[in-house]
């Protein structure tokens, strides 16, 4: 089978042929139809997560179809069409695991970055891991639902959102443009934070009612200014700063909660956070409990990401422009 390979730290990813491989106890072998191109993809490459294992076949935003099933496997049968995300298995027995909060579990292994991921026809994934994707659900539009959806639609529910919350989202990529649509869906009234007026157009037709461009607007007076504040403010920009100036337009008993950062700290004014018993709180994709409920929603209001198709072949050129900063939107491998 064709795959494509992280081989280490900042060495670029190789296409290779590979020997499909055979699912093992408690494993199904996946037919690949798409994989999402994400991020984390290029943080692999760039050596940022220490805990990788090379040589390893990106890849965490995964639909596909079952085709093999291990020994002792009786779910999901052959010819399921499922996804696979970030959270690629845990022990199964914590505290964690037994509540159902698998993404906690201290013992965790990432898809595409410690276990072999998507970039290839072919993916071994844990049967107990993986979701089946609703009737009626694009499979290839569907895989960025996997990670960037997940972390998008879970970050709002750990942030308490609820039907008629004022919550202010920053940054309309990946993350952002899916809790957007998925706020405006839950009922909540929806503000968005981006750098600059371009994008106010965009924010309106995804369902926010305010939109506000930091070139030329304080963030925080802006949120404070609609209605007393917002309730919940969700950071989806790759800034810990663009997080930070927006607390200020936290209603109180507000929440800010990151879904993205970027490597400086989270440096806050304490004092209004006490009188105004402000929330800080951060969320990194979820359990599969939580991709299911993703999955149905997604399908239930139509909500699926705007994606551009590519083949195997063009991932290392769409990484390195992921990493030059000249990419835009999200791709998504496909196989045929
Ligand atoms: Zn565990
Ligand atoms: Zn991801």
């Amino acid at each position: 089978m064709r795959a494509a390979v992280a081989t280490g730290p900042n060495a670029p990813l190789a296409l290779d042929d590979r020997d499909v491989p055979e699912p093992g106890p408690g494993e199904v072998l996946v037919k690949v139809t798409a994989c999402g191109v994400c991020f984390s993809d290029l943080n692999l490459l760039q050596g940022h997560y220490p805990f990788a294992r090379f040589p390893v076949v990106p890849g965490h935003e995964i639909t596909g179809v079952v085709t093999a099933a291990g020994e002792g496997v009786t779910w999901p049968e052959v010819g399921t069409a499922v996804g696979a995300q970030f959270l690629y298995d845990s022990c199964g027995h914590c505290d964690y695991c037994v509540r159902g909060d698998q993404i906690l579990c201290p013992s965790k292994r990432i898809t595409g970055v410690v276990t072999d991921g998507g970039y290839a026809e072919y993916a071994v994934l844990k049967a107990g891991y993986v979701t089946p994707l609703p009737a009626g659900l694009d499979p290839v539009a569907a895989a960025p639902l996997m990670c960037a959806g997940l972390t998008a639609f879970n970050g709002l529910r750990q942030g308490g959102a609820r039907a008629g919350a004022r919550i202010a989202v920053i940054g309309a990529g990946g993350i952002g443009a899916l809790a957007i649509r998925y706020a405006a869906a839950m009922g909540a009234r929806v503000a968005v934070i981006g750098r600059s007026a371009h994008g106010a157009e965009q924010a309106k037709n995804m369902g926010a009612e305010l939109y506000v461009a930091t070139a030329e607007t304080d963030p925080a007076q802006a949120l404070k200014s609609w209605d007393g504040g917002a309730d919940l403010i969700l950071n989806a920009a790759p800034s810990t700063d663009a997080a930070a100036a927006a607390l200020g337009g936290l209603a109180p008993d507000g929440t800010l909660l990151l879904c993205g950062y970027g490597p400086e700290p989270l440096v806050l004014p304490t004092q209004p956070m006490v009188l105004n018993r402000l929330h800080v709180a951060a969320n990194p994709s979820g359990s599969p409990h939580d991709l299911r409920d993703t999955l149905a929603f997604s399908a239930a209001h139509d909500i699926l990401p705007d994606i551009t198709p590519i083949t195997l072949d063009d991932a290392p050129a769409t990484l390195d422009a992921m990493a030059a900063g000249t990419a835009h939107g999200r791709r998504v491998i496909t196989f045929s």
